[in-house]
């Protein structure tokens, strides 16, 4: 059996960074546990790339605190690693008097926060920055980046290798037996003690938490992030990056347009309620998750909502319906057709959803036996990661026995 100080379940860009941040602030045995055979397999290799600094959060939130702080460590960082980045700037395109106030609060939130934004509030600045783009004003903001994902994971664990952890990749959490002195890890590849346990594991979080009895009352809903690639010849239409204004109300931004580090044009990703956590595809389901799911009240009453169910049905259109997908495009890129889209990948979101059917919107860590749970890291989870993986081995080291 292997013995560990500290077990760290999940190896996307949050437990790799607490990894790298734990060995380098101690002397403990740590292993890092990844049940796939790469790390950045899920959420933190299937996802916009996007550095958010932290516009579009609640100035005092800890979203606004880790998303600021951590766009500028990160662009620290790959340069550092040699990581593929471009600090191109995001656009926020109001196409409604609505939109504009939105835009004017995300403004002063900016503000707030400590981020640079300017307002342009007019159609000809809008086009010197995105000649295609349309509205009628839009938020800039010059710090917003995109960064190669999958390299960045990858650097984390490589940092985290020489730092001393030991790496078990092919290795999957089954159960867990957590007693006074320690926690017994059972796993697909043999079994793993650790005296501490870092749930950092994603979609399945909640179910590593409840396998130590903490935050039974809570989900994960997986909602599927389906994206359109622009074929190479119209990637000129689209020059950084330009997103709707955002609904307060929701944790997800919309389809937008992300010129990717590697210069591809991504356009997306929508929001449909996934058949199962890794549900790739939407022909893709997993009984056992949807059972789950059904029998979760929170979701029904998530459900209830007029507002979700609305919201619902129209991001399942635009998943089945490529036309109502190209619709939500062309009110940002007008001159976009059908032809231009290509089918790309899709990413799925690890919502954590309350008893009372909310959407959980802000990080949370809850500390169990002799274990710390990782329940949300929802977006901008990447951009947080450098700062959210330091307090978190901040908080092992303070409660480990
Ligand atoms: C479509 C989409 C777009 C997004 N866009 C952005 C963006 O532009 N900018 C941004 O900042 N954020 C974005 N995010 C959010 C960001 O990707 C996530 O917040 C972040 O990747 C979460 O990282 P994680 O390490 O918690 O989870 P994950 O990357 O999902 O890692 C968890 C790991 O745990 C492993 N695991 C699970 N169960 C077990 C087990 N039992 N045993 C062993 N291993 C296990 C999994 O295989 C997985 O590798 C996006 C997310 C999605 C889905």
């Amino acid at each position: 059996m292997s013995v560990y100080d500290v077990a760290i379940v999940g190896g996307g860009c949050v437990g790799s960074s607490a990894a790298m941040h734990l060995a380098s602030q101690s002397e403990l045995d740590i292993c890092l546990i990844e049940k796939e055979h790469q790390f950045a397999a899920h959420q933190s290799g299937r996802n916009s790339g996007v550095l958010h600094p932290g516009f579009n959060y609640e100035p005092g939130s800890t979203k606004a605190k880790f998303s600021t702080e951590g766009t500028q460590r990160m662009k620290t960082y790959a340069a550092q690693n040699d990581i593929p980045l471009r600090e191109l700037g995001v656009l926020v395109v109001a196409q409604s008097q609505k939109d504009y106030k939105e835009l004017r609060r995300l403004h002063n939130q900016a503000a707030a926060n400590g981020v640079t934004t300017e307002m342009l509030n007019d159609r000809a600045a809008i086009q010197e920055i995105e000649p295609h783009a349309s509205g009628i004003a839009a938020l800039h903001c010059p710090e917003a980046a995109s960064i190669d994902s999958q390299q960045y994971v990858y650097s984390l664990v490589r940092d985290a290798a020489n730092l001393g952890v030991d790496l078990f990749t092919g290795t999957q959490v089954t159960s867990v037996e957590s007693t006074a002195t320690g926690n017994v890890l059972r796993t697909s590849t043999g079994a793993i003690t650790a005296a501490f346990v870092i749930n950092a594991a994603g979609l399945h979080a909640d179910t590593i938490a409840s396998e130590f009895g903490v935050a039974n009352e809570y989900q994960i809903v997986p909602f599927r992030g389906e994206y359109y690639e622009l074929r190479a010849n119209k990637r000129d239409l689209v020059n950084t990056m330009v997103y709707p204004a955002p609904d307060p109300e929701l944790p997800f931004l919309g389809v937008h347009f992300t010129r990717r580090s590697d210069d591809k044009v991504i356009v997306g990703p929508n929001a449909v309620l996934a058949f199962g956590r890794e549900a790739y595809k939407n022909t893709d389901y997993n009984l056992g998750d949807l059972r789950q799911t059904a029998t979760f009240g929170g979701f029904w009453k998530l459900l209830a909502s007029r507002k979700m169910l609305s919201v619902a049905a129209d991001e399942l259109n635009k998943s089945y319906r490529k036309e109502a997908f190209v619709s939500a495009a062309q009110s940002l890129i007008p001159e976009v057709r059908a032809a231009d889209f290509t089918k790309s990948y899709a990413g799925i979101r690890a919502q954590l959803v309350g008893p009372d059917g909310s959407l959980v919107k802000q990080p949370l860590v809850e500390h169990g036996p002799r274990s710390l749970h990782v329940l949300n890291a929802v977006s901008p989870g990447l951009t947080s990661s450098l700062p959210f993986g330091e307090h978190l081995a901040e908080e092992t080291l303070q409660a480990y026995p």
